[in-house]
């Protein structure tokens, strides 16, 4: 996982209106999603352990398949 990948990924999420045309819900998609606590953004990574805005660690997000919802 590289940083720039992390950043086109934040632009993906953080916008408005981001296209809905990835499914998250893919069975073989092995991302996760992380919170900054701190900006109170989303990413949708495999691996981050800081915010690259703002460098807090961030915290990982249950989905819900984790939850056990689906
Ligand atoms: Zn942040």
């Amino acid at each position: 996982m590289s940083h720039k990948l992390s950043e086109r990924l934040k632009s993906l999420v953080g916008g408005p209106g981001r296209d809905a045309g990835r499914s998250t819900d893919s069975p073989e998609d092995a991302s996760s999603l992380r919170t900054c606590p701190e900006c109170e953004k989303t990413f949708i990574v495999s691996e981050m352990e800081r915010c690259p805005d703002c460098g807090t660690a961030v915290e990982e997000t249950p989905t819900e398949r984790d939850l056990g919802l689906l």
